[in-house]
């Protein structure tokens, strides 16, 4: 399988054999920067989710027996896999994504860093015991797999958010099913055709393409044991209720729209240069995006024509080519959106200071530069709505307080920067900020793969976090053991 990593009609991966899903709808995938046809992919059906379940079951009863040692060392060779690997997973993950290429390989870089941190399971599924915790008696708390775990995957970070479960789930000792985004198939395709490579028991990983029919039918079935999910709110809500309802455990990380402040006392230069990189890059479509800047009025004015200065700067093209900076959007239709967004801008009465949307001389609409607004006032939906795309809005405000009220008013609370070189309104920020992932001086608070990705209100719905410890905690329970042994010569 690996000789075709861009097949015209990707495959599920199954107990592992590729086979075309078994459904009659499909969706035609294009190189957003090009148009060009890259493949038809066909979608699951019900008896498709079926098979990679009892995959999943039937490769469970001696993957959870399998010692923990030796489930790791496929992890090991597909660190290695995706090293050496990582230049043409980049390449195909920018063909269906539009993304420019050194964001791709950065991608990859943070979903290999989640390779590597399962590599510690041995360590990190380790958990208490307590010698003589009464008379003759020692506990222990021994922590279980639990069986088959899916992963219902955006299309955002193909490479990326698939890789923030999978190794933590069968490091663990379940199995696992990836039900990627239908827009980007190729990336996962690819990644799967690595793993089979890895050398996992059949069985173990499975790969199923789909639509929301897959969806519901993962989120129904009765082998499955929980369900992580990252897309946008209105679906994560669904996920969290549906697969609740039905008995499963459930993480749903959702949309975003996060600010970042910056305080009279910034480095306006530098808070200028990360907030252009954080509004930006990967087209503004990440969920670490900060695609608003709440700025204290003094330095306001100054603020934004640094702004504007650097993201004028930007070029927009093909993410393959060595010069671009900007990618395209992801599809026409997702573009068109932007547009209207921005048109809904002006009419709201926000300052256009840099208009993106004639930036690129193409016929293709997916290409938009970066659009910067001024004077957006927190009512707007310029600071309210998740855009998802190329445009940043700087809003004045009277104060870091008034900053923070913004953020905690908002009804995302995915992530949110300050720029300071105060160490007291720093303290401030971090006390009594409302947001899951908090970055101080840095404009995209992305945490690393030993540390849990944070999300409050309606950016997430569950406990447990993807990344870091809460993964061992997610894809394994604890019982509790008391025993009691005898001395051999009592009866
Ligand atoms: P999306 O919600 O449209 O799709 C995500 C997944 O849900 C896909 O696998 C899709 O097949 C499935 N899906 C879509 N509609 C469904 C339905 N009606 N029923 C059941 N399943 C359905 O999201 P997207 O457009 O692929 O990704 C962008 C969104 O993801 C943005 O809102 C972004 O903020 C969010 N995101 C959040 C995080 C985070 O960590 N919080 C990370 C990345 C992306």
């Amino acid at each position: 399988m690996t000789e075709d990593t861009t097949p015209s009609r990707p495959a599920n991966y199954v107990s592992g054999s590729w086979n075309q899903p078994s459904g009659t709808d499909s969706k035609q995938i294009t190189n957003p920067a090009t148009g060009e046809k890259l493949c038809e992919v066909q979608f699951s059906t019900g008896d498709d989710i079926d098979d990679a379940v009892a995959a999943g079951l039937d490769a469970f009863e001696s993957w959870r027996e399998t010692p923990v040692v030796e489930r790791i060392q496929p992890l090991f060779r597909l660190k290695q896999l995706l090293e050496e690997n990582q230049e043409e997973l980049a390449r195909t993950l920018v063909k269906e994504h539009g993304k420019a290429f050194d964001e791709a390989m950065g991608e990859i870089r943070r979903g290999i860093e989640n390779v590597e941190v399962a590599c510690g399971t041995p360590m990190n599924m380790q958990s208490g015991t307590l010698l003589n915790a009464a008379p003759g008696i020692d506990e222990s708390a021994p922590r279980r797999p639990l069986g088959v775990f899916a992963a219902i995957t955006p299309f955002n970070f193909p490479a990326m958010i698939p890789l923030w479960f999978l190794p933590h789930a069968v490091a663990t000792g379940n199995s696992f099913i990836l039900k990627p985004s239908e827009r980007v198939p190729l990336t996962s395709t690819h990644l799967l055709s690595l793993i089979e490579e890895a050398g996992f028991p059949d069985g173990v990983i499975n790969l199923v393409h789909g639509d929301k029919t897959a969806v519901n039918n993962i989120l129904e079935h009765p082998d499955i044991e929980g369900v992580s999910f990252v897309g946008s709110t209105e679906i994560a809500k669904y996920i969290y209720e549906t697969a609740a309802a039905h008995g499963k455990r459930v993480q749903a990380q959702g949309g975003a729209k996060n600010h970042i402040i910056v305080s009279k006392h910034a480095d306006l230069d530098f808070a200028a240069e990360q907030t252009v990189s954080s509004a930006f890059a990967n087209t503004g479509q990440r969920c670490l995006a900060n695609p608003i800047a709440v700025v204290v009025e003094d330095v306001y004015e100054e603020f934004a024509e640094k702004v504007v200065s650097r993201a004028e700067a930007l070029s927009v093209g093909d993410g393959l080519d060595d010069e671009t900076d900007i990618g395209p959007v992801h599809t026409e239709v997702h573009a068109e959106t932007i547009r209207t967004d921005i048109e809904a801008g002006i009419q709201e009465g926000a300052t256009l200071l840099l208009d993106g949307r004639d930036a690129y001389p193409d016929e293709r609409n997916t290409y938009l530069g970066p659009t910067v607004f001024g004077d957006v006032t927190g009512e707007m939906a310029l600071a309210t709505e998740e855009l998802f795309g190329p445009v940043l809005a700087l809003s004045p405000i009277p104060s870091l307080k008034a900053g923070i009220q913004r953020i905690n008013d908002s009804r995302y609370g995915n992530a949110a920067s300050l720029f300071t070189t105060r160490g007291n309104e720093a303290r401030q920020f971090k006390h009594d900020t409302e947001a899951g992932n908090l970055g101080i001086n840095t404009g995209t608070a992305a945490p690393m793969a030993f540390y849990h990705f944070g999300g409050w209100s309606e950016s997430f719905f569950g406990d447990l976090h993807a990344q870091g410890e809460d993964m061992v905690q997610f894809y394994t329970d604890k019982v509790v053991c008391i025993e009691r042994w005898p001395d051999s010569d009592e009866k």
